[in-house]
């Protein structure tokens, strides 16, 4: 069979490339999993995190972020979006201006309101919350959460092969000539295609041209090697505490109509400062491992293989259990918590690779810029909450400790499945694997459509931004195809 594109990966990013691509083209999205959560295709086995990421479980960053189904990874995320600011990718080989444009016809496509409206709306609302540090933005929820709904909205000219997974390319120097599937029965098939988009999840896609470059000797990345390197996560941290006997909070900074208001930093990128944000909870739930277990099952409507590996359901259920009398106590205190986003800084030592066994080895580290970084925002964070809303503030000190930061919070901080970094977008191939239209520097025919691409993370979350990047895709695809 042949195509004019092949989408491998049907999550958000090739759901959204799929709808956005001419009625013209002849394009086939091919997708391991089915429409519901499938035990048998979702084995949990992609590899292992050896540093970071086996918060709130084994290898959750590198398996249990995986998800295979129509819809991928939507069908277990929380839907928080937000754009990147326009500071936060000043290192990105597209004007902003130009991002901006795209970010609009995500908002029209995703059905969310104007965020820069929002952001100068609330503002205003908040102002007795504004200081010279810290000014309010707000995130959007997708009402309707995973993307398999867009499915059935696409137009003939996509063929879709639900539980078919991609194997691997035919492949030459520069092209690639045909791709091999395989469907439920295990039965190989090939398919041709004069573009191929790897829309596979950041791991996944990353993993894709390792994989091709170790099997058949082809070079995917570029000249420095930097395929797999430089990943991102947007570290997730609570700060401390503090208590609203005066009410100051009353129902702000709660989740109301999709919508949920927070705190970004005003002047990140000054003295050693990434970005970071802040949102206040009122709940020790993120704290508590078993809660995330728990909520994760929910979404799935299914026990995923391996969440209790090794872990016993007593333990599980007493958690729940403290969870619950936490969430009354504190209610009744008046307590609440400061929750944390970080913006790590590219680190070529953090990166991801294959194993003998070719499955994923995850080393995302933290650098010690990062946690100089992390600490004056937690310092900026709990002058805040003292100056606006309560002296009984109470920071995690552990936390200003530079010197065992790797140790304390190796099992503490949570990533959320925001992989970025390892198939980064330059203009120049000496610094990044793909160009600004997303094609690998190397190839004259293959994309990546997935976070792995960003160049710098800030600290938004990325699928909003993944969708633009999609729809930029797909209008690049719509005009240049001849041409390519
Ligand atoms: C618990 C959790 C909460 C999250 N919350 C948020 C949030 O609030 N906001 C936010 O912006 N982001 C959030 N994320 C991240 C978000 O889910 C991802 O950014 C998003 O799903 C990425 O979309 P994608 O299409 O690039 O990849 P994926 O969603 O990973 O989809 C990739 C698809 O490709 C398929 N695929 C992979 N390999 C093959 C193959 N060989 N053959 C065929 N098909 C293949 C997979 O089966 C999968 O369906 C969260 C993630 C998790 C895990």
């Amino acid at each position: 069979m042949e195509f004019d594109i092949i989408i491998i990966g049907a999550g958000p990013a090739g759901i959204t490339l799929a709808s956005h691509l001419s009625k013209k083209l002849n394009v086939a999205l091919i997708e391991k999993g089915t429409e519901k959560y499938s035990s048998k295709i979702n084995t949990n086995d992609h590899g292992n995190c050896n540093d970071y990421g086996n918060y709130p479980y084994k290898n959750y960053s590198s398996s249990f972020s995986s998800i295979s189904s129509i819809g991928g990874n939507s069908m277990v995320w929380s839907g928080w979006s937000i754009p990147l600011q326009k500071d936060e990718v000043k290192n990105w080989p597209i004007n902003y201006s130009e991002l901006k444009e795209y970010y609009l016809k995500a908002e029209k496509f995703l059905d969310f309101k104007n965020f820069e409206n929002l952001k100068k709306k609330n503002n205003k609302i908040y102002k007795d919350f504004l200081n010279n540090n810290w000014e309010v933005n707000s995130w959007q929820f997708i009402k309707k959460k995973n993307f398999n709904h867009f499915i059935s909205k696409l137009d003939t000219n996509v063929k879709i092969f639900s539980e078919t997974e991609f194997v691997k390319f035919r492949i030459n120097e520069k092209k690639i000539n045909e791709i091999i599937v395989k469907d439920n029965k295990k039965k190989e098939f090939s398919l041709i295609g004069k573009i191929i988009v790897l829309a596979q999840g950041a791991l996944q896609s990353t993993k894709t041209l390792l994989l091709t470059e170790k099997v058949h000797g082809i070079k995917m990345g570029n000249e420095n090697g930097h395929l797999g390197k430089f990943y991102m996560e947007h570290p997730h941290l609570h700060l401390g505490y503090f208590y609203d006997k005066k009410k100051i909070l009353k129902k702000r900074f709660t989740k109301k109509n999709f919508e949920l208001t927070g705190l970004y930093l005003k002047k990140p990128y000054k003295n050693d400062l990434l970005n970071g944000c802040l949102t206040f909870n009122n709940e020790s739930l993120l704290l508590n491992p078993d809660t995330l277990r728990l909520q994760y099952i929910l979404r799935l409507k299914k026990i995923p293989k391996n969440i209790f590996k090794d872990y016993s359901l007593i333990k599980f259920f007493y958690n729940l259990m403290i969870g619950f009398f936490n969430l009354i106590k504190e209610k009744i205190l008046d307590k609440k918590f400061i929750y944390a986003r970080f913006e790590q800084s590219p680190n070529i030592n953090s990166r991801m690779e294959l194993d003998d066994n070719n499955k994923i080895k995850l080393n995302w580290k933290i650098s010690k810029s990062d946690i100089v970084s992390f600490c004056k925002i937690t310092s900026m964070a709990k002058n805040y909450v003292k100056e606006k809303i309560s002296n009984q503030v109470f920071i995690d000190k552990t936390i200003y400790d530079k010197k065992n930061w790797n140790k304390n919070f190796e099992n503490k901080i949570l990533g959320i499945g925001h992989h970025m970094g390892t198939t980064m977008m330059s203009k120049n191939s000496h610094f990044g694997v793909v160009d600004e239209n997303l094609k690998l520097h190397y190839k004259d025919n293959i994309f990546v459509c997935s976070s792995s691409v960003f160049p710098s993370g800030g600290v938004g979350h990325p699928t909003f931004t993944i969708c633009s990047l999609a729809i930029r895709l797909a209008d690049h695809l719509n005009n240049n195809l001849k041409k390519i």
